[in-house]
């Protein structure tokens, strides 16, 4: 599965979707869901899908679709800012094995940057479920005061 292929219903983002597996959710409307990256590349590291798509990439997803996404990373964009305070921001989706894909169903990255700490590596090490307990509280506690 890379770039072209069939959508795997079995992916973990769909599994999480059909509630087939646990996630910590942050938010979620009508069209998206956001939850954290249990192997973060820095605290907070969010992941945005879409929840009706079957896109795996940014070939196939549905120009409507990905509006509500980049309209959901806005606004958790701004809400991560906020509570966490980090310098700087990366905005990331990678399409292909070989551009670092390994979920197969379309997402955004949100990555808060802070000076002097570098991002982790891409999908590896898993963070403590007490950590991402607490990030999760945070954030959704963020989101109902805003
Ligand atoms: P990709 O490499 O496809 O752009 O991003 C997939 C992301 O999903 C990676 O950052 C990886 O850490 C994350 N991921 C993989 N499995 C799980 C999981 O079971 N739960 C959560 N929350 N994230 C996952």
């Amino acid at each position: 599965m890379s770039l072209h292929g069939q959508y795997d219903p079995q992916n973990i983002f769909a599994l999480i979707l059909r509630g087939d597996a646990p996630c910590y959710k942050i938010y979620e409307d009508d069209q998206v869901l956001a939850f954290l990256d249990i192997f973060p590349q820095s605290t907070g590291h969010v992941l945005v899908i879409p929840k009706a798509s079957r896109a795996r990439n940014i070939l196939e997803v549905e120009p409507t679709v990905l509006s509500a996404m980049m309209s959901a990373v806005q606004y958790l964009t701004r809400i991560i800012v906020d509570e966490l305070q980090p310098d700087g921001v990366q905005i990331a989706q990678f399409n292909g094995a070989v551009a670092g894909q390994t979920v197969y169903h379309i997402h955004m990255h949100i990555i808060p940057r802070w000076e002097g700490l570098h991002a982790g590596e891409h999908g590896r090490g898993k963070a403590e479920a007490e950590e991402l307990r607490a990030l999760q509280a945070r954030l959704v506690e963020r989101i109902r005061k805003a």
